[in-house]
């Protein structure tokens, strides 16, 4: 399955059948879905859901196709940092909540930089894990700009684990993917990780 590939849709249940299926959920929870509290609450899941896994109604590669090459020769690492997501994980449908720090050293071409933060939450709206997401992230943009590099770290912390199973709140999961010059060459991702320490500027 290829980084942007979306899912067969032509099984997708009606509204009407995930609205019943919140009310089968709401029973094993133990509760009456017909009492008054709960009577809009299948509707409303079914509505959260659409806006929790948006994702798959985007195409990511789309997103990076218009790019910019009237850049004066930049020629050095682009980092947007603290780009923060929601997620959900695919184990438990349980919130994934995390930044993320996207960086590339563009070859000529160069994106608007929404559309860095719009790759992440095109795959991040979606059922994931983390080690996926991150690898989506950076392949999709090494793929279309191929720059002389990608670099994507991850930090997020995992409802399904602090408020179930094993209780670990504060714990947070971090992961990366290096491509290109970020992987082969340790003075740049020195340099990255030097961009990433600084303070932000951006108290406005
Ligand atoms: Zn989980």
């Amino acid at each position: 399955m290829s980084s942007d590939s979306l899912p067969e849709n032509d099984n997708r249940p009606s509204r009407t059948e995930a609205e019943q299926a919140v009310r089968t959920l709401l029973r094993w929870a133990g509760d009456d879905p017909t009492r008054e509290g709960l009577h809009d609450t299948p509707s409303r899941v079914v509505r959260a859901y659409e806006e929790f896994f948006e994702g798959y109604e985007t195409n990511p590669r789309s997103l990076l196709e218009r790019t910019f090459s009237e850049v004066e020769g930049y020629d050095e690492i682009v980092l947007l940092r603290d780009i923060r997501f929601e997620s959900h994980c695919e184990h438990h449908l349980a919130p994934i909540i995390g930044r993320a720090h996207v960086a590339y050293l563009p070859r000529s071409r160069v994106v608007g930089i929404s559309k860095l933060a719009r790759v992440v939450d095109a795959f991040a709206r979606r059922l994931q894990i983390q080690e996926r997401l991150t690898a989506q992230i950076a392949n999709t943009i090494n793929d279309v700009l191929e720059p002389h590099g990608v670099a994507v770290i991850i930090e997020s912390s995992h409802e399904c684990m602090t408020t179930r199973g094993v209780h670990r709140p504060g714990v947070s999961m971090v992961t990366s993917s290096m491509l290109g010059v970020f992987r082969t060459n340790s003075d740049t991702r020195r340099e990255l990780m030097a961009m990433l320490n600084r303070p932000s500027a951006c108290e406005y």
